[in-house]
């Protein structure tokens, strides 16, 4: 995409976050029987699901008839991915990136370039409606497969010049660049901004702060977004996407909830098959608009948010979703069934003194490993770690301790709080 028309394209995108809902909802149904009418005749995938449910594209005239489609899980697209390629595509002309999965057996997805570069352009929305100025710079802190400096000729103007750091690097290291670079904007998972921010607070040596501070990939919880304001002198705004359909949602100056890219993407919420009342969680279930080279079409992301009503004052009329709670596989389940989120569990053990970071995993039920880092090597927190998971979670649950020097990364490069190994309380099944 040229220079010229990549800036249409930018304020075209922009111009759509002041779209009423009606003008929304009608791209929305264009896009939504583009995309199945291109499935139908060129995925073979989706050409069986339509065979399997006897339906055709022009049987969809609204988004409830797209929950008659089958709900698309990571196995199928992993072992299925051949079957959601056009055949007639010309395969070297495409983008291969192999994602590293959550369970850590790899998912290979394709994109055209003109798709990366619009997915892109969607992140660059969700930075410029925060207020990022294009001049300024950015260094994000991320997986180093996610680095990708390109010299497209905005950068070679200097603008959106983007700048990457590796999430598995030395901290020390990193703030070593970053005072560096002095970036007015920082980009990185809540768990490494900490990290830096401490050692930042520790040395007091930098007398430059960003001007933005953008979290994604882990879920911010109220102690991370507590803790990054304390360190970092600014409130972070969060993001939330996946590698196979993109950025699903942002946070705005509100935080009110997350903002849908409903121009490029249609989210349910989904509990038992089913799609969730106002105010309940439920599982995102996620169909891209504008994939081609490997369509997305409701797609279990393997996470639990909750759905919520209402719009926003921040002036963009995009669609609200609630906060991100946790992976679907993380959360805690009390003796009483009640379901405990990555969000909440973070919440509870703020109260207790003492811990730098912790880890929860369920083994099985009434079972929990507590894996921590205390705040000083003198200090234990273990009875008030006790005091409040067994008075939520109930007397008689086993908790095993476990001092640890550092909480592990999984290999996506993220660190995960609270994992389960029962069966997850949301799925359909
Ligand atoms: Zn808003």
């Amino acid at each position: 995409m040229g220079a010229i028309n990549s800036l249409f394209h930018l304020i075209k995108l922009e111009k759509r976050l002041y779209w009423s809902v009606e003008r929304l909802e009608e791209l929305r149904h264009v896009k939504l029987a583009a995309l199945l009418t291109y499935c139908y005749e060129n995925i073979p995938y989706y050409r069986e699901q339509f065979k399997t449910i006897a339906a055709q594209p022009g049987d969809f005239n609204d988004f409830e008839d797209l929950s008659r489609f089958p709900i698309l899980e990571k196995e199928t697209l992993r072992e299925r991915s051949e079957e959601f390629l056009n055949p007639q595509t010309n395969r070297a002309k495409l983008i291969h990136y192999r994602s590293s999965g959550s369970t850590g057996i790899p998912l290979d997805l394709w994109y055209h370039p003109s798709e990366r570069l619009r997915m892109g352009f969607t992140v660059t929305r969700e930075l410029l409606f925060n207020g990022h100025k294009p001049w300024h710079s950015i260094v994000n802190v991320t997986e180093p497969r996610h680095s990708s400096p390109k010299n497209r000729w905005y950068h070679r103007l200097g603008l959106m010049k983007e700048r990457f750091l590796s999430v598995y690097d030395n901290t020390e290291l990193n703030l070593d660049r970053l005072a560096e670079i002095q970036p007015e904007l920082l980009i990185g998972f809540p768990s490494v901004l900490l990290l830096i921010g401490e050692q930042l607070q520790n040395t007091g040596r930098l007398s430059w702060r960003p001007r933005l501070l953008f979290t994604l990939a882990e879920v911010l919880t109220q102690s991370y977004r507590e803790n990054l304001k304390r360190c970092w002198g600014i409130e972070p705004i969060d993001m939330y996407g996946a590698n196979e359909v993109g950025h699903i949602a942002f946070q705005c100056s509100q935080r009110n909830g997350y903002h849908i890219n409903a121009d490029s993407v249609h989210v349910e919420i989904i509990k038992d098959g089913k799609q969730v009342a106002d105010g309940e969680r439920g599982e995102v279930v996620v169909t891209n608009f504008d994939l081609r080279a490997m369509p997305i079409i409701r797609y279990r992301v393997g996470d639990v948010a909750e759905k919520i009503a209402g719009g926003c004052s921040c002036g963009c009329n995009f669609p609200i979703m609630g906060n991100v709670a946790g992976r679907s596989d993380g959360f805690i389940v009390g003796e009483n069934g009640k379901i405990y989120s990555a969000l909440e569990i973070s919440l509870l053990l703020k109260a207790v003194k003492g811990i730098k970071q912790f880890r929860l995993i369920q083994k099985q039920f009434n079972q929990v490993m507590v894996e921590y880092r205390p705040a000083a090597d003198n200090h234990n927190p273990e009875n008030g770690i006790s005091r409040i998971l067994k008075d939520r979670l109930g007397e008689s649950v086993d908790l095993k301790f476990s001092k640890v020097n550092e909480i592990p990364r999984e290999s996506s490069g993220k660190i995960r709080t609270v994992i389960s190994e029962l069966k997850h309380p949301y799925g359909s099944d």
